[in-house]
């Protein structure tokens, strides 16, 4: 008994300092002492999402599950609140293109069913490529980029390629002092795809317009370039996209994950101590009539 009461008092002692130094769990609120095996495996000590720490793989799943169904980016709602002026009208008040013209691209547009007023300006050749971005310019209220050669600077942030092969963009500037991200557009300002970026990558974005010709270059070439372990998914229930988020975190020892919606994908991206992050992208496909229950944003795939 005299022998144990040391031995008690430092296990205490150990436990209490434990339990001040190790940050709570966000799941169950608990700060329990490691077990040996727990401190002798990093991985054990839980990972954190969006900052914050988990215990266990159920506390996670259940911390995605609630990350999952809450509400999307308010950006998404200003996307789609915005208002523009139209493109053929932009170009008809600077005296680019006739009315005639314009009645005739519209008409096109409407008896083929398909493609961007701009495109059809293109296609019937009253416009060029170079004036119809300068008027997307102009509608976005953003700056255009006329040098596109090197479009893409290869030191920017790795963002997955079926990111930017869906909404046509691509970061081409990043300045690390103040920590902004230019990132370029060729058919439309995309703002939950900027808010996405801020989320995982914690930089400032700034949108900008290249045409859809340096657009095809820029992304051709950054797929040449690009060595990725990025996971590609078909959308699923968010049950199963946090369980396999779960499954991913523990296989890689993940010790951040960040998650982010933005149209009809849903971006995870995992931070690992001694190796590069991974990405996983979850796409919902089009015309799949896919829904997710219980979500107040759900893809409109
Ligand atoms: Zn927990």
């Amino acid at each position: 008994m005299r022998i144990n009461c040391p031995l008690q008092f430092l296990n205490d002692a150990w436990h209490e300092m434990w339990r001040k130094a190790a940050p709570a769990c966000g799941g169950c609120d608990s700060a329990r002492p490691r077990s040996r095996w727990q401190r002798m495996h990093r991985r054990s000590s839980g990972v954190r999402l969006h900052g914050r720490r988990y215990c266990g793989a159920d506390c996670l799943r259940q911390a995605l599950l609630q990350a999952l169904s809450e509400s999307g980016p308010a950006a998404e709602r200003a996307a789609i609140a915005s208002h523009r002026v139209p493109l053929g009208l932009l170009l008809l008040s600077r005296q680019q293109l006739s009315a005639e013209q314009l009645r005739c691209a519209l008409e096109a547009q409407r008896n083929a069913g398909r493609g961007k007023i701009g495109e059809w300006l293109q296609h019937l050749g009253f416009a060029t490529e170079l004036d119809v971005t300068a008027a997307l310019a102009r509608q976005w209220r953003c700056p255009l980029l006329r040098e596109a050669a090197n479009l893409f600077a290869d030191h920017c942030p790795a963002i997955p390629l079926p990111l930017l092969e869906s909404f046509q963009m691509i970061p081409v500037e990043l300045v690390e002092s103040n920590r902004s991200l230019l990132v370029a557009f060729s058919r439309a300002v995309d703002h939950t795809a900027l808010y996405a970026i801020e989320r995982m990558l914690g930089y400032h974005t700034e949108p900008c317009l290249v045409t859809a010709s340096a657009m095809r270059q820029g992304l051709l070439a950054l797929a040449g370039i690009r060595v990725s372990d990025d996971v590609v998914f078909e959308r699923v229930e968010d049950s199963e996209c946090a369980r396999i988020i779960a499954s991913y975190a523990a296989k890689l020892a993940a010790c951040e994950i960040r998650l982010a919606r933005c149209g009809k994908h849903l971006w995870a991206r995992f931070e690992r101590d001694k190796a590069y992050p991974l990405n996983i992208v979850f796409t919902a496909h089009e015309h799949s009539g896919q829904r997710i229950s219980g979500s107040p944003f759900r893809f409109s795939g």
